[in-house]
This record gives structure tokens, C-alpha cells and sequence, in this order.
């Protein structure tokens, strides 16, 4: 059997490993099992939302309305922005493929920092495009500035908040790099955790108005972190109409499901809940920073709903993910990115504690 030749150089992804597996493999029940893996909402879904789930469960025969008329409403009201500048994805990553397909060939290249989300390099590559990377997991402007110049690439991805480092980049650089970069190429502000570097400093926030003057500039935001909205997958890219209009012609009808629709509608009025959601977080992680500078390690200044601990050679992050594993706690091992780190969400203070507690016997 014959494939397609740029599928050799893909590796899956690989996604933060489910409760089932540790259930299943460890024989730990469900409820005593702390995943802290995926960057989900802790807090779970607005009791708002799951209501709008069910009362939609009847109508689970039904294709959602495909216009998407009132989820862009919402969208469009949220952000002062207009339903033509907005595409709805089966999650932030459906439009990210949207984007790929619709901008990539054989010839282009797509530049992103050394460590950032994998799916950029995983869509790029389906689309046999070469990936190139800057020396820094950060968004260094020098850094991107040279490898423009010396690439021109078709896309360049800015993921700020950046996942799975936590660091953020703030407004001003984002739109100096914008304001150098050609109209030849598209820049990509993956704005997935946004919500969480702009409750805590203004100067790190970007909204999609801040770019839509530019007609090679894309916003994208998501309800899987802040809205809580993981297992509906939605997420959607805000751009000038002529961009949304040619991610247009990649999307596949009913993209998002009858139930996922509802809830994406309920949850753009449910300010409250990503209120509470961004407090408790806000609350929660100082007792991870408290915890690192306790047992002497470094961490990553996070952004983002998630802290990044940097092991030295006296820890090893694969043996102590593995054996927090073993007693049902679930974190990001980030050893396949070349870091000795582990990505941790920031969870309840109770699935916090259960994880302080492990994270010590284990290392002890
Ligand atoms: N962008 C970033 C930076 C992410 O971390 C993620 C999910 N982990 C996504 C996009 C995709 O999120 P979703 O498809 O759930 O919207």
C-alpha cells in the first residue's frame, strides 16, 4: 500500500493521556485520578452550558444550523467585531488545518519558535511545506526578523500565550513583527490561552480587533481553556472577510456538532464562569511557583492556564511524569519537545494538593 510521501516525515501527535488509561492500566478508579495534562477547565463546564447540552440532546438528529448565525453573533459581539470576519473550527486546530491547506504547498515553508504547538508543524508538513524554527522557544523579534528575511515564509505562527511553555509575547512586539512582515505572508496569532495572559498584564493582551487591520493577519481563540468547553471542540479564527472567505472553501459542512453549537452559544454569555475560572487559576498557580522556589528548581513565568517546571540533571522529567503516572496523577512529560520539563494545568486547590503530595514522594 502506497502513501502519500510527506506523511514519512509526520509523527502523531500525541495527545495528554486519558483517566480511561490510567484506570485501565493501573487499576486506579476514576475519581481518584488528578489529570493535569490537557490545559482543561479545572473549574469543569458553566452549569449554564451543560443545561443548553441537554436541552439540545433532542435535537441531536438534526444538522446544526450551518450558517453558525448566532455563535458569530455572539463571537462578533464579544469582540466588537463582524460575523463575515469570523470561521467556526471543530476546535482552534480545524481552522489551524483551514489555514494550512488553504495557504501551503510543496514550495512554502512556515516559521514558528523552537518549542510551540505541534500541530503547526503537523499540518504544515501534511502539506509538504519545510518547517523552520528560531533558536528560542520564546518569540524573539531578532530571532523571527532573521529567519523572514532569510525564509520568507508562507506562515508564520505566533502562539501567545505559547503552549507548552507558558511564556507570552507581548502586544507591542507582535505588531512591530506585523508591521515588517509582507502582505506575502500570513501571521498566524494563536491566541488559545489569551484570556489568561490578559487578566494578568495588560500589556501581554491582543484582542482580534488590535489585528484586523491587516489583511495577512489571523486571530485565533478557542472555548477549550477558559470557556471550558474541551470535549465540544470549538474554536474559530477572526481575519479581514477576503481570508475567512478563502478559509472558506477548505471547511466540510456541519463542522461542529448540534450540541457543540449550543454550548459555544451559551458560553459566550456566561462571562461569570471565565471570570471565576481565570480567579481560581490566578489563586492556584502562586502555590506552584511557591512549590518550585521551595524545592529549588525553575520554572517558566506562565500566561497561560498551565506552568512549565525546568528540571536540572538531578531530575529527570520522563521517570518522575512515568511515576506520577503510576499513582494516577496525569502531567505533560516534555522530553519529545527536547526539554528535561513537565507541563502541569493548574488544577483545583484539591487536585493541586494531590499532586503536591505525589510530586514530593516521588522526588524524594
Ligand atoms: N493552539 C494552542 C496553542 C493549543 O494549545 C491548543 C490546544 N492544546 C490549540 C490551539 C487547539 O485547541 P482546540 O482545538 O481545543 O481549540
Amino acid at each position: 500500500m502506497r502513501f502519500n510521501k510527506v506523511l514519512d516525515d509526520i509523527k502523531i501527535y500525541e495527545a495528554g493521556k486519558p483517566i480511561e488509561l490510567v484506570v485501565r492500566e493501573y487499576g486506579i478508579a476514576s475519581e481518584d485520578v488528578v489529570k493535569l495534562a490537557s490545559n482543561e477547565n479545572p473549574i469543569g463546564t458553566s452549569p449554564a452550558v451543560a443545561k443548553a447540552i441537554v436541552a439540545n440532546a433532542n435535537k441531536a438528529h438534526l444538522y446544526p444550523d450551518d450558517s453558525m448565525f448566532e455563535l458569530k453573533n455572539g463571537l462578533a459581539q464579544k469582540y466588537g467585531v463582524r460575523d463575515e470576519n469570523i470561521i467556526i473550527g471543530a476546535g482552534s486546530d480545524q481552522v489551524l488545518e483551514f489555514i494550512s491547506r488553504a495557504v501551503l504547498d510543496e514550495n512554502s515553508s512556515v516559521l514558528m519558535s523552537a518549542v510551540t504547538f505541534a500541530m503547526y508543524e503537523i499540518y504544515a508538513k501534511q502539506m509538504g511545506a519545510k518547517i523552520i524554527r528560531t533558536a528560542s522557544y520564546e518569540h524573539k523579534y531578532d530571532e523571527f526578523m532573521e529567519a523572514y528575511r532569510m525564509h520568507k515564509p508562507r506562515i508564520i505562527y505566533l502562539c501567545t500565550p505559547n503552549n507548552p511553555t507558558g511564556d507570552a509575547t507581548s502586544r507591542e512586539d507582535v505588531l512591530k513583527l506585523i508591521d515588517v512582515v509582507d502582505k506575502e505572508t500570513l501571521i498566524v496569532v494563536d491566541g488559545a490561552y489569551m484570556e489568561y495572559a490578559a487578566a494578568k498584564d495588560e500589556k501581554y493582551a491582543i484582542t482580534p480587533n488590535d489585528l484586523l487591520g491587516f489583511e495577512n493577519v489571523i486571530y485565533l481563540g478557542t472555548f477549550s481553556k477558559a470557556y471550558g468547553l474541551g470535549g465540544m471542540r470549538v474554536g474559530y479564527g477572526i481575519a479581514q472577510p477576503e481570508l475567512i472567505h478563502e478559509l472558506y472553501k477548505m471547511r466540510p459542512p456541519f463542522n461542529i456538532s448540534t450540541l457543540s453549537l449550543a454550548a459555544a452559544i451559551e458560553a459566550c454569555k456566561d462571562d461569570d464562569f471565565v471570570a471565576d475560572s481565570i480567579a481560581l487559576h490566578q489563586e492556584q498557580i502562586k502555590r506552584y511557583e511557591t512549590f518550585a522556589e521551595e524545592q529549588g528548581f525553575d520554572y517558566i513565568e506562565s500566561y497561560t492556564n498551565f506552568i512549565t517546571y525546568l528540571f536540572d540533571e538531578n531530575m529527570d522529567s520522563t521517570e518522575i511524569s512515568d511515576a506520577l503516572l503510576k499513582r494516577g496523577v496525569i502531567i505533560r512529560n516534555l522530553a519529545s519537545y527536547g526539554m528535561n520539563a513537565v507541563r502541569i494545568t493548574i488544577g483545583t486547590e484539591k487536585q493541586n494538593d494531590v499532586f503536591f503530595k505525589h510530586f514530593l514522594e516521588v522526588t524524594a
